[in-house]
């Protein structure tokens, strides 16, 4: 152990952001809760969905560990929780064909108000980070902020998914300023935790018509994507996406699959 990593752990004693177990940042049985990628699967798809795949679910110990990354400020969360979104990246990405080809990452920008009070873009650090890790595995990955946020929506706590959705309208804008994917990239929009999935829809459409070109459907990945109530299970006929390949959500149901 190095010595800043000896001196941080002597001022701030590690305990997983999941569970409190002392010793980890991330215990492994919490660990292992973002390794089982899957299909998003909100209670109403609504209409313009991206094919979407969670690295995990947005309950039990998850909600604390996304919070702590996003909210409480720790950021040595950074690398276990870019592993897990490059693991739904390479999930998502399995689904279509050209597996072959360059992957670009777009973080789903926060707001200026969310921005502020943090003080911190923490989804372009997971896009980053995951980028990193792609890289490390062998692909042509790289994280691009092509979107960012116009207006200012309302808070959407309480809000139905169509309110959600008619507040994102407009939402989102292409930024002209960063660089343009290389050509016949795939284009994954990444966040950290999906619920309606109102804020993808509106992200991916600004994003298929200001960067993809026809027939180079918009993915999603994220880290946690909230459980549908128990007893209600969707399946993939359910899942109405636009530009996708016939059998991609099938395809998707490979080894790791948690449901
Ligand atoms: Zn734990």
């Amino acid at each position: 152990m190095g010595l800043l990593p000896a001196l941080t752990d002597l001022v701030l004693p590690r305990t997983c952001a999941g569970c409190g177990l002392p010793g980890h940042v991330l215990c492994p049985a919490c660990a292992v809760l973002l390794t089982v990628p899957h299909l998003a699967q909100p209670r109403r798809f609504p209409a313009g969905l991206p094919p979407t795949v969670a690295a995990g679910a947005y309950a039990g110990p998850l909600r604390p560990v996304v919070n702590a990354f996003k909210e409480h400020g720790r950021a040595e969360l950074a690398r276990p929780l870019g592993a897990a979104l490059a693991l739904a990246v390479a999930a998502v990405r399995a689904g279509v064909p050209g597996t072959g080809r360059p992957v670009v990452l777009v973080p789903v920008p926060a707001t200026r108000a969310a921005l502020a009070e943090r003080g911190r873009d923490h989804v372009r650090e997971l896009a980053d980070r995951a980028a990193v890790e792609l890289r490390a595995a062998g692909l042509d990955a790289r994280a691009r902020c092509l979107l960012r946020r116009r207006g200012r929506p309302r808070d959407s706590a309480g809000l139905t998914a169509a309110q959600r959705r008619a507040n994102l309208a407009g939402t989102f804008v292409a930024d002209p300023a960063d660089d343009r994917p290389p050509a016949g990239a795939l284009t994954v929009l990444v966040d950290d935790v999906v619920t309606t999935g109102a804020t993808l829809c509106a992200a991916a459409e600004v994003l298929s018509a200001a960067v993809v070109t026809a027939g180079r459907p918009v993915l999603a990945a994220v880290l946690a994507a909230t459980p549908r109530p128990s007893g209600r299970p969707s399946g993939p006929s359910r899942y109405r996406v636009r530009n996708v390949p016939a059998g991609h959500h099938d395809r998707l149901s490979g080894p790791g699959r948690s449901d």
